[in-house]
């Protein structure tokens, strides 16, 4: 059996990727990265605090489905399953108390850990002159100053996107467009890290190289069917695999 190296899979993802772009080449100074679930091992949490909150409003969302809706807008995400109950948005004023409610469970939880591989991953790019910027769904305040504290230096405030700028959130390129623009890159200048289906799909829909990274419980397959370009079981595979990704882009 004719078994594929990393590098083949990587080369032969990156010319399917500029052949149905129209680029000739991608020229990595950006990566734009998620937050939870990526950067932060938070979706638990997340999950946790979403199928509580929802339940306290008579609103039935699990824990499990809480990972399929992970990356859009916390009022996207309440109104798909206001929607499904009652057959209509719910009230603005009710959406802001529940998204109020639901941050203020998260926060009760333990402060969320670094996702392993993702500082050394940072470094990295660093050292090659690659510039991260953060593109998340999130208005987590904590979750911000967490950032900061666990990631020093790392995420200048002018490269970061978050459900403060956005108008439409993901699954919608809008954010990711908004990375590029943040980060003065071409769509083929970066590439996306992601570890939600419907993240996935906002970096593909802004027409960037996206890598999932599968550090949840879904099947990997779900992100590859969200248009993933190459998946990753955990941002630790990723990091240790960068250098080779890496070359592999520069030949391309
Ligand atoms: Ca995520």
């Amino acid at each position: 059996m004719n078994v594929m190296s990393n590098v083949d899979m990587y080369r032969s993802s990156i010319a399917r990727f500029l052949e149905a772009h129209g680029w000739e080449r991608i020229r990595l100074r950006a990566v734009l990265f998620d937050m939870d679930g990526v950067l932060f091992n938070s979706m638990p949490y997340h999950a946790d605090a979403w199928h509580k909150v929802m339940e306290r409003h008579g609103l039935h969302l699990s824990r499990e489905e809480a990972y399929l809706h992970e990356g859009r807008t916390g009022s996207s995400t309440i109104n798909i399953v206001y929607q499904r109950q009652f057959g209509r948005d719910a009230d603005p004023a009710l959406v802001e108390k529940i998204y109020a409610e639901k941050s203020a469970e998260f926060s009760t939880h333990p402060e969320p850990e670094r996702m392993l591989g993702a500082w050394e991953l940072l470094q990295k790019l660093r050292a090659d002159g690659i510039v991260p910027v953060l593109v998340t769904g999130s208005g987590q305040h904590s979750l911000f100053d967490r950032l900061a504290h666990c990631f020093p230096g790392m995420f200048d405030k002018e490269r970061m996107v978050t459900a403060f700028d956005v108008k439409y959130g993901k699954p919608h390129p809008e954010p990711y467009l908004m990375g590029l623009e943040k980060a003065g890159v071409a769509p083929n200048e970066a590439i996306v890290v992601e570890n939600a289906p419907i993240g996935v799909q906002a970096g593909k829909a802004a027409g960037i190289f996206t890598v999932a990274v599968n550090t949840g419980p879904l099947d990997g397959q779900v992100l590859l069917d969200a248009g993933a370009d190459l998946l990753f079981p955990s941002m630790q595979a990723l990091c240790d695999g960068w250098e080779e990704l890496r070359g592999t882009f520069a030949q391309s």
